[in-house]
C-alpha cells in the first residue's frame, strides 16, 4: 500500500545577471568593513608569530587588515580577534601594546580630524 510519489524536481534556475569581477577585498577583522574609503592597515604574522604592522603590504606572512579606527585596533588586539585572524594562540603582552600604540600615533581617533 505505498503510493509512488512522482515528485518532479525542480530546481530553481540562478538568475543570471552581471557577473561581478573577483576583486580582492580588504575586510578590517573588527568591523568587518570593507573597501577602501577607509584606510585599511595591513598587519602581518612574523615567523617568530609576533604581529607587526607592514605598511607597505608587501610583506610576505599571512595577513590581516585593520581599518583605521582606533577602535577596532582595540578591539582587535583585546578581544583576539586580530589573534584568530592571524592564526595566533595569543599576542604578547608586549605585541599588544606595540600594536595599540602604533595605532595611537598613527590611526586617527574615529572621525576625529582636527587637521
Ligand atoms: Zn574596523
Amino acid at each position: 500500500m505505498s503510493e509512488a510519489k512522482a515528485a518532479a524536481p525542480t530546481r530553481p534556475k540562478a538568475k543570471k545577471g552581471p557577473r561581478p569581477k573577483h576583486v580582492p577585498q580588504r575586510t578590517c577583522v573588527t568591523c568587518r568593513e570593507t573597501g577602501a574609503k577607509r584606510g585599511l592597515i595591513r598587519l602581518v604574522r612574523t615567523p617568530e608569530g609576533a604581529v607587526e604592522v607592514d605598511p607597505t603590504g608587501k610583506r610576505n606572512g599571512r595577513g590581516a587588515y585593520l581599518c583605521n579606527r582606533v577602535r577596532c585596533w582595540e578591539r582587535g588586539v583585546n578581544d583576539r580577534i586580530l589573534g584568530r585572524a592571524l592564526r595566533l594562540e595569543g599576542l604578547t603582552q608586549e605585541n599588544r601594546e606595540a600594536l595599540l600604540k602604533y595605532a595611537d600615533e598613527r590611526v586617527p581617533d574615529d572621525e576625529d580630524e582636527d587637521e
